[in-house]
């Protein structure tokens, strides 16, 4: 099984409503079993939500308690971006995933990757998000998708 960030797979799940759909990534993963997950909808934010930014640290930051997520309205998300990471854990382990594809830029699913690999897309900002801190702490593979 394969992890995808739902907004990737066509799911319109980003804080604006929007999607990221990615054909090129569908269609490289073919005929594979897809798991498509959003942790910030996973954490029981709703869908549009205010934007959300790490504040003091990154994801294994909010994850060690050192930093947390605050929304446009200057409300704090922490734990919600916290339960999300831990059931998508959770999903990855029952699931039996073997992969990860996650999109970049975001406070739970960017995972730095690109930049640890030297691709620097055009827009690309490097994020380690909570999800993605929590996946690969835990031994899941990661790639990061533009
Ligand atoms: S990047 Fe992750 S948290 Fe954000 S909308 Fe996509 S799947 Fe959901």
């Amino acid at each position: 099984m394969i992890l995808v960030s739902a907004c990737l797979c066509g799911q319109r799940c980003r804080y604006d409503g929007k999607t990221k759909e990615n054909k090129a990534l569908m269609s490289r993963l073919g005929q594979q079993a897809i798991l498509p997950v959003c942790p910030e909808e996973l954490g029981g934010l709703p869908t549009p939500r205010p934007a959300c930014r790490l504040v003091g640290g990154d994801g294994a930051d909010v994850l060690a308690g050192r930093a947390r997520l605050v929304d446009e309205t200057g409300a704090d998300r922490t734990a919600a971006f916290l339960k999300g990471a831990h059931r998508t854990l959770e999903l990855a382990r029952s699931h039996g995933v073997r992969r990860c594809f996650l999109k970049a830029k975001s406070p739970s699913c960017g995972s730095k990757q690109l930049a640890l690999q030297g691709v620097l897309p055009e827009g690309y900002r490097p994020v380690l998000g909570v999800t993605a801190a929590l996946l690969l702490a835990n031994g899941f593979p990661v790639e990061e998708i533009p």
